[in-house]
């Protein structure tokens, strides 16, 4: 029996697989985005790249500051949820709905685009690496 992929190299944990895309430039110039775990192996030159010669740890800190980041609009979203059911059980649907509607329109145009540049901030600001070719 031929082994699966998982059994040569062991399963990332969920979080790491969903991380944010590492952007990957071969030594001829060649780029592409590829996920944590993934292999590539660049069309140009033929060299075979493996993005697990990146430090676990250190790709899982980018995964932890892009939670971190995702927190607040999450939050925000429960908040109007809250807030329109609340409104329905006072008997006040239309009240909540405009109030929401009033409340997400603030926060698109205010608070959102002040929000993704502090979070573009805090990517750049994090590492990048040299890896072998394999
Ligand atoms: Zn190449």
């Amino acid at each position: 029996m031929t082994k699966t992929r998982e059994e040569i190299e062991p399963a990332l944990p969920r979080s790491v697989r969903h991380g944010p895309r590492i952007t990957l430039t071969c030594e001829c110039g060649e780029r592409t985005y590829v996920h944590y775990g993934e292999r590539w192996t660049c069309p140009k030159c033929r060299r075979s790249w493996n993005t697990r010669r990146i430090p676990l740890e250190q790709y899982a800190a980018i995964r932890r500051t892009q939670l971190r980041y995702r927190r607040i609009p999450i939050a925000v979203s429960v908040l109007a949820l809250v807030c329109i059911i609340a409104f329905i059980i006072v008997g006040e649907p239309f009240s909540g709905l405009i109030l929401v509607a009033f409340a997400i329109t603030a926060w698109s145009m205010f608070a959102r685009p002040f929000h993704r540049r502090r979070y573009r901030e805090a990517l750049a600001k994090l590492p990048s690496w040299e890896i072998e070719p394999d």
